[in-house]
């Protein structure tokens, strides 16, 4: 075994992967008393410059606050009553709040709540250890598991009780979990999303959710000056075929309204294509390994579910690992893959809903454009159609 000085042979937990998942399990544990180690494949600059969801359901933000760490979150977050849903040129908005009793989401990136969570995990001396490569798990069905993985271009060994996944779905870890174990869900959807920053104040309030006959759009932001745009492209599109004049010139057609409202332009800070795909395995756990997160399910980012997920499940392993050490009790444990894959699929469900519903099907016929308006018609014009989108949006206490 090699391993250098500031790298503990053991831990209770290892956690692998330094995302929403991995960041929020280690800030549980620390809060239960339990040490892990965050091990994560890329330097921290890299992961906190990664963009990507930026809608928190209230449950999210709740956690954070009980977690002390929602300080710069309270501060910069947008809190968001509503959003809308544009279509026919015509925009409705649907009252989070008041259709929920008054929960409601806040606008605030990925990458502010992975800065936010690294910084309080330093602050309290819990380690993460970046630039970590070849990590492998190893004898995950004894009680004696072990992490592999080299760094500094040295070989190094961990010995843990347990062992938390939550490297991604292009990680290790659900690969770790023999294919006899394991069953998987699957949809790819046919088309991606291409995605902008622009630094232009976003040119409404809330976020505006678009259905329109060249394709899905939708209107977000990141904060007071900056815009998050999205079209619909094709699948295998790449960024060469979007110049910024056809990107600008989609987002007006597909955002703009019938009373001559449309989207400012500004300089593009950012731009990327990315796949809409669901994808669940199930169960989440295999001996002493348990996934979360993106590891073990993908949503497409319509529903804005991803990320809220990832903390969901951490939140739920994270107790049932304290219920463990405190009590010796495994019932939370064993329950675990269930008790996420309840709201997991709520989640895919929604998804795959919201999606369904905006987005123009390369197949698709004016018949199924009819139920779409239709749909949408039902939800902005019904109380208890409308409820239900809201009470999914802002996110289900208990599912
Ligand atoms: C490109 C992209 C864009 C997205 N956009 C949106 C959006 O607009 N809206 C939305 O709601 N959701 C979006 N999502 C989904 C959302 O961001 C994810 O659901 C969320 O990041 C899940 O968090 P996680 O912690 O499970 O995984 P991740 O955030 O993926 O974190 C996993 C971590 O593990 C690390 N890792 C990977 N492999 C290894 C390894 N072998 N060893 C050690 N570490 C490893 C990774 O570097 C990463 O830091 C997007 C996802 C992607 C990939």
């Amino acid at each position: 075994m090699i391993q250098t000085r500031q790298s503990p042979a053991r831990s209770q937990v290892a956690i692998i992967g330094a995302g929403p998942a991995g960041l929020t399990l280690a800030h549980i544990l620390h809060h239960h008393g339990i040490d892990s180690v965050v091990i994560e494949r890329r330097d921290r600059a890299y992961v906190e410059r990664r963009l990507r969801a930026g809608v928190l359901e209230q449950g999210t933000v709740d956690l954070f606050r009980a977690l002390g760490v929602s300080a710069r979150l309270d501060r910069e977050g947008l809190v968001h009553h509503g959003i809308n849903l544009q279509f026919s040129g015509e925009r409705h908005r649907i009252a989070l709040s008041d259709l929920t009793g008054g929960r409601a989401i806040t606008i605030y990136g990925q990458h502010e709540v992975v800065k936010d969570l690294i910084a309080a995990r330093l602050a309290n001396d819990g380690p993460i250890w970046f630039d970590a490569d070849d990590v492998s798990l190893h004898d995950l069905t004894s009680d004696k598991p072990r992490v592999h993985f080299r760094r500094d271009g040295r070989a190094h060994e961990l010995h843990c009780d347990f062992v938390a996944g939550c490297d991604g779905s292009h990680g290790v870890s659900r690969s770790a979990v023999p294919t006899a174990e394991r069953r998987t869900f699957e949809r790819t959807y046919p088309f991606s999303w291409l995605g902008i920053l622009a630094a232009v104040p976003p040119s409404l309030g809330e976020v505006i959710y678009a259905h329109h006959e060249r394709g899905f759009a939708l209107h977000s932001m990141r904060g007071p000056q900056v815009t998050r745009l999205y079209v619909q492209c094709g699948p295998d599109d790449g960024l060469d075929s979007w110049p910024d004049e056809r990107v600008w010139l989609e987002l007006k057609t597909r955002l703009s309204t019938t009373d001559g409202w449309t989207v400012q332009e500004g300089a593009v800070i950012e731009k990327s294509i990315t796949a809409l795909r669901s994808f669940v395995m199930e169960p989440m756990q295999y001996g002493q390994l348990f996934l979360a997160g993106d590891a073990a399910h993908v949503v497409p980012p319509t529903g804005a579910k991803g990320m809220n997920l990832a903390v969901a499940d951490a939140r739920v392993l994270g107790d049932a690992l304290a219920q463990w050490y405190r009590a010796g009790d495994r019932s939370l444990l064993a329950e675990y893959s269930s008790t996420c894959l309840r709201r997991v699929w709520r989640a895919e469900h929604f998804s795959w809903f919201m999606t369904s519903m905006l987005h123009r099907f390369p197949d698709g016929d004016a018949f199924q454009q009819k139920l779409q308006l239709s749909q949408l018609r039902y939800v902005c014009t019904s109380t208890a159609a409308a409820t239900s989108l809201a009470e999914n949006y802002v996110g289900l206490e208990h599912v």
